[in-house]
């Protein structure tokens, strides 16, 4: 056998020994499915009894900011303790005391909020128990008496204020109490100030979606378009509007860190 020969059939051995390989390589087979290997059971949810609609109480592990009896939760937006008006188990917007802040600051959080137009509400568009929910103390959910009260739709209730109007108008009337159900999901920012990730929000308004996980483009400005700047945790601010009517009130505030 010369050298080539040889050669040769080293290399046809070497094609046999590969081919052979491949055949009998085997890898296991796909474990069949059984229902328990798509279950997990840690960790559990933790318990919250919930609220009584009946009795108006919060759930059991939401931060109560208003319970009928005082304004403790809260201060003055220009310093101080918040000066507007308790009575009779709710607190009724002092138009000459300003805004009012939660003392607390949070960052992702369900809102449950009540606001009450007076029956006698006079006053028309933006001039007709005109308040607000600003969220991080940034972002205005606008308050209004828009129950046969026509306005620009993205100034109307549950709009955020000059950029979403909300879905529906789910107005009760003047003297019936409204229910505000605010979910908010904070930004997150990049290090040169704009968002990584946008504010989001979802109002319901007596049960009726206004706003759907919708995006906040920025600060809700009177004046101009919205404004990225970056914050953290932020309060809860309540708007004591300057226009004419008579003032809202409030009852039942509470929240729930998420
Ligand atoms: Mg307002």
């Amino acid at each position: 056998m010369n050298l080539t020969m040889k050669m040769s059939l080293a290399a046809f051995a070497c094609l046999v020994c590969v081919g052979a390989n491949a055949q009998e390589k085997k890898y296991p087979e796909q474990e069949r499915m059984r229902p328990g290997m798509s279950e997990y059971w840690t960790p559990q949810p933790k318990v919250v009894t919930p609220g009584d609609i009946k009795t108006n109480t919060a759930p059991s592990d939401a931060i109560v900011l208003f319970d009928g009896k005082d304004l403790s939760a809260w201060e003055g937006a220009k310093g101080g303790p918040a000066e507007w008006d308790v009575h009779d188990g709710v607190f009724t917007v002092n138009k000459k005391k300003g805004d009012i802040l939660t003392k607390q600051s949070f960052e992702n959080f369900q809102l449950h909020i009540e606001w009450c137009v007076p029956e006698n509400i006079t006053g028309t568009s933006q001039g007709r128990g005109n308040s607000g929910v600003f969220l991080q103390d940034m972002y205005e959910i606008q308050i209004l008496d828009c129950y046969n009260n026509e306005t620009y739709v993205n100034g109307q209730t549950g709009s955020v204020y000059k950029q979403t109007p909300p879905l529906a108008n789910a107005m009760r009337k003047p003297g019936e109490w409204n229910v505000y159900d605010i979910i908010y999901t904070a930004p997150v920012f990049k290090e040169d100030g704009t968002y990584r990730v946008p504010p989001r929000v979802t109002v319901i308004q007596n049960g009726v979606v206004l706003q759907n996980n919708t995006t906040i483009l920025g600060t809700t400005e009177y004046i101009g378009f919205p404004k990225v700047k970056k914050h953290g945790a932020g309060k809860i601010r309540l708007q004591s509007h300057g226009d004419p009517s008579e003032p809202i009130s409030f009852r039942n505030i509470w929240i729930r860190e998420m």
